[in-house]
Formats: C-alpha cells, sequence, structure tokens
C-alpha cells in the first residue's frame, strides 16, 4: 500500500492541521486520497481550524445583495404583519401557524402534508439542476455565518493571514480583549437570532411579553431564549462548516441527485491540467508547450473556500456552491492574462464533453411532479373554507322527547376562524326542516384565528327520522353566505317506524 511518503511530491498539497492554536503544524496529504479524508480533521482527527481568506468579486458582491435581502427578511419576518397576521409563524406551542399571512391550524393536515411535499420535491427539482445553491445562497445557516459572523471576524481579527497570527500568538492583555469583544460580539448577534427564532415560534407579541414582562411569568420562554443564544453562538462560534459537513443531510443525499447535466462549481480539469506554478515570463504559448494549463498552482481557491476543500479535485460533498473560489480563480486568470471561468458553474458533461446545459428528461418528470404538487399546495389553500366545523352528539347522550312530541339531540361544536375578520355565525339544517339552536350567544361570532366552543340543540319531527339514526346535513353561514356544509348523525328511538326514503 503506498503511504504518503512514497508518493510523488507534485500530488501533494500542504494543508495546515491546527488547532486555532496551533496553526503552525503542518501536514502533507496526497491530493488524490481526498476522499478519505475531510477537510476539516487532520490525520490524527483533531479539528482543522479554517482561517479562509476573504472573498471579493463579482460572485461576491452578487450573493452579499442576496444575502442582505434574505437578512432583512429573516429579521424582519415576525414582525411584518399582513391583515393583521403574521407573515410568517411556527406556533407549535399553540398549533398556530401563519404562512403568507394565511392562518393554518393542525386541522389543515393536507395543506402542511402537500406543502411537505412540495419543499422536498422542490429540494430535488433545485439539486437535480442547480446542485447545492441553496448552501451557498439561501440556507440561514450559511448566510448568518458567512454574511454576518465571518464578516465580523474580519472586522476585528483582519484577513486570513491576521487571523491565523493572532491564533499562534501567546496570550498577552491585547489579545485577550480582542477575544473577548469578539465572543461578546458573537454573543449579541447569537442572541438577536435566538430571539428571531423564537419570535418564529410564540409570535413577535408573546416575545416582547417575554423580554419585558415579570420575568417570574415566563420563566420557559427565557429559557428557551437563552437556550437558542448558547445554541447559535455554539454553532457560529465554534462549530462553524461542520454544521454542512456533519449535520445537515442535505449534503449527504446530493450525490444521490446530481448527475453528470447538474449544474455545480467546478474546475475545468481539461483546461486547468497540467498545473504548475508560473515562472517570471512565461507565456500561455510556452506553457503550452510545456504540457502545462492554466492552473498556476497559487491555491488562492483554496484558501478562500469556507468548507477548507479544494475544489480542483473534483465535487465534494462539503462544497456549498458559495463561489468564493470562481472569484478567486477569475481574479488570478486576469492577473496571469487568460480567460476567467478555470473555475465555474458548470455541468460534468460540459467540462469534459464541451455540451451545453441540457434540461434532460429527468428534469423534466421532477419538474413536472413539482409543478402538479405545487397546483394541489394552490388548490387547497384558495378552495379552504375561512371557517372549520366539527359538530358532533356528546357522547354518552341519549335522544330527549320533547313534551310536543318532537326529538331533541344534544350537539357538541367547535368552529375555528381561518379568515382576517370575525365571523357571525348561523347553523341551518339543509336536509330536513327542524331548529337548530347554538347556545350561549344568539349571535355567536367567532373571533378571529381563534376557536368557538359550544353546544347545539337539534330538534325534529319524528316523522323525518328514517330509523336509529338520520343523517343530518348543516349548513354554516355568516351574513347570509354559505361558508361550509357539514354532515352529522342523529340519533333517535329505536322502535321509530323508518321514513321511507324518497
Ligand atoms: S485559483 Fe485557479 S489558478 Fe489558482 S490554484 Fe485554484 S484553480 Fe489553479
Ligand atoms: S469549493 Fe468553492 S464553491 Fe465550494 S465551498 Fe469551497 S469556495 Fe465555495
Amino acid at each position: 500500500m503506498n503511504t504518503p511518503q512514497e508518493k510523488p511530491t507534485a500530488n501533494r498539497r500542504i494543508v495546515d492541521s491546527s488547532e486555532p492554536a496551533q496553526s503552525s503544524n503542518r501536514q502533507e496529504v496526497d491530493w488524490r486520497d481526498f476522499r478519505d479524508h475531510i477537510a476539516t480533521a487532520d490525520q490524527d482527527g483533531r479539528r482543522r481550524w479554517l482561517y479562509p481568506k476573504a472573498p471579493s468579486g463579482a460572485w461576491h458582491r452578487r450573493r452579499a445583495g442576496f444575502a442582505a435581502f434574505l437578512l432583512i427578511l429573516m429579521f424582519a419576518g415576525p414582525w411584518i404583519r399582513i391583515q393583521g397576521n403574521p407573515l410568517l409563524l411556527f406556533n407549535v406551542v399553540e398549533r398556530r401557524f401563519s404562512i403568507l399571512g394565511q392562518i393554518f391550524w393542525p386541522q389543515d393536515s393536507a395543506v402542511f402534508a402537500v406543502a411537505m411535499l412540495v419543499f422536498i420535491s422542490g429540494i430535488v427539482v433545485f439539486t437535480v439542476a442547480f446542485g447545492r445553491l441553496w448552501c451557498g445562497w439561501a440556507c440561514p445557516q450559511t448566510v448568518m455565518m458567512e454574511m454576518v459572523f465571518r464578516k465580523v471576524e474580519y472586522l476585528i481579527d483582519g484577513d486570513s493571514a491576521a487571523q491565523r497570527a493572532l491564533a499562534a500568538a501567546p496570550w498577552t492583555v491585547s489579545k485577550t480583549a480582542r477575544r473577548l469583544f469578539k465572543h461578546a460580539v458573537f454573543f449579541g448577534l447569537s442572541f438577536l437570532v435566538g430571539n428571531t427564532l423564537l419570535a418564529y415560534i410564540i409570535g413577535s407579541e408573546q416575545l416582547l411579553a417575554v423580554q419585558f414582562d415579570d420575568p417570574r411569568r415566563h420563566w420557559v420562554g427565557l429559557t428557551f431564549m437563552t437556550l437558542f443564544s448558547l445554541l447559535f453562538y455554539g454553532i457560529f462560534a465554534r462549530f462553524r462548516e461542520q454544521a454542512c459537513t456533519f449535520i445537515c443531510p442535505y449534503g449527504r443525499f446530493q450525490s444521490a441527485l446530481l448527475d453528470e447535466n447538474s449544474l455545480v462549481v467546478a474546475y475545468d480539469r481539461r483546461r486547468g491540467e497540467k498545473r504548475a506554478p508560473l515562472h517570471r515570463g512565461q507565456g500561455a504559448q510556452s506553457r503550452l508547450a510545456a504540457g502545462l494549463g492554466d492552473c498556476v498552482e497559487c491555491r488562492q481557491c483554496v484558501t478562500v473556500c469556507p468548507t477548507g476543500i479544494d475544489i480542483r479535485d473534483g465535487t465534494q460533498m462539503e462544497c456549498v456552491n458559495c463561489t468564493a473560489c470562481i472569484d478567486a480563480c477569475d481574479s488570478i486568470m486576469h492577473k496571469v492574462g487568460r480567460p476567467t471561468g478555470l473555475i465555474r458553474f458548470a455541468s460534468q458533461n460540459n467540462l469534459e464533453r464541451g455540451e451545453p446545459q441540457r434540461f434532460t428528461r429527468r428534469m423534466a418528470m421532477y419538474s413536472v411532479v413539482l409543478a402538479a404538487l405545487i397546483g394541489v399546495f394552490l388548490w387547497l389553500v384558495l378552495s379552504r373554507s375561512p371557517v372549520e366545523t366539527t359538530f358532533l352528539r356528546v357522547s354518552g347522550t341519549l335522544h330527549q322527547t320533547l313534551p310536543d312530541g318532537r326529538i331533541r339531540n344534544l350537539f357538541s361544536v367547535k368552529m375555528i376562524n381561518k379568515s382576517h375578520d370575525p365571523l357571525p355565525i348561523e347553523v341551518r339544517l339543509e336536509n330536513l326542516p327542524g331548529t337548530v339552536r347554538l347556545m350561549g350567544s344568539t349571535h355567536p361570532v367567532v373571533p378571529v384565528g381563534e376557536y368557538l366552543q359550544t353546544s347545539a340543540l337539534v330538534d325534529l319531527d319524528p316523522t323525518q327520522l328514517t330509523g336509529s339514526t338520520t343523517e343530518l346535513k348543516l349548513g354554516v353561514y355568516s351574513q347570509g353566505q354559505l361558508l361550509e356544509r357539514v354532515v352529522t348523525q342523529f340519533s333517535g328511538p329505536r322502535s321509530q317506524s323508518p321514513k321511507p326514503t324518497p
């Protein structure tokens, strides 16, 4: 078996295998062995702390603009109201959910199930076509890490080289003060992120109550606020890219979704190899004559990578398609006078066979499934009744015969108002003559986004009964407008001679 020592030097790259405080350790790793190692651990399994160089360039500017939009949306989300309802709310405690201002309840399980299918198939279609674009551009973990925490780190500690130097420096008063300041800022940001997550779960009003009311009344909320803040601090200050490598399942199943036509950040091996440093006065023609490619082995694509990989090794699970290596390589190509795009968004077919990007049959089939699911989802949302009613005979109760001979049943009624307005409610019998009376108020109103729970008495003439049970069709009306129809069963005496069904 080959050992790293036995392999040719040309295939080796130098990697930093240090903990933050031990950045002087360096190891030789054979580039052909890259799938046997993870980029963030050395051969003894110790964490290799990454100091990626600050990215810059056209792709980074696009990504920063998009991230700014997402960050505004993410932090403002719980505070934005549409017709009085939050833009997004996932109140699992009260089992109340709001998406784009539409209130959903656990009873909307079909909507949730289809929404989940749309989400999953959307990810599948997106990954088949565009690889892990989501990870680098829209995933909240990456956006927060690379566009907020990492930027703060560059401001306080400086760029990659300064960070390495600071990590290797002895603990002085100045280093301690800088570290304390950085981690205080990190914790403040984590507190902000933790509170935002809490606002998405309990709602912004509840969050304000937790923050400003008597703490003794909100110890659960305060506990979660502290836990979330510590969790995010742990993730963004220490765990970092490991969340994408070890925790996130998406990176793991992408290999099953990508094919040779998927668009990914990739190195053009045909153009780049054989890689070799550029010597003074060496032109493109002399490199070509020497059998050398465009890659000048500057390793800028590696030093900017926030997951520590070398994209020249090929598509890897750790790559989040952040495009930092594209910018880094493009700037080198500008400097050496070669065309940009040695690292670029491309499919395997495009790189290896020069084929244009194709919309494959697999993509088409997934897209059809996705479009169908989106259609079902929209139909479910748009055809959703503004009120959801359950009308059930109270269990254990028998029918009652009134002095005038009519038969009475007691029902329990539960109504949920899913609309944006209070709903005055009236219930009418639709298929039989008889009376329905809701108990409590004579003019019941279901408040916005809340339940009305009451009882109802239904009286029928015995001649209307079709046996020991009779089907009732009820209409739920608001201001004369039919909102929903419900069907339930009316119980009558067993001896009742059945009324012939028409
Ligand atoms: S940045 Fe470009 S030229 Fe430099 S090592 Fe990477 S691929 Fe080669
Ligand atoms: S390889 Fe390039 S695109 Fe992939 S994570 Fe690293 S820098 Fe980003």
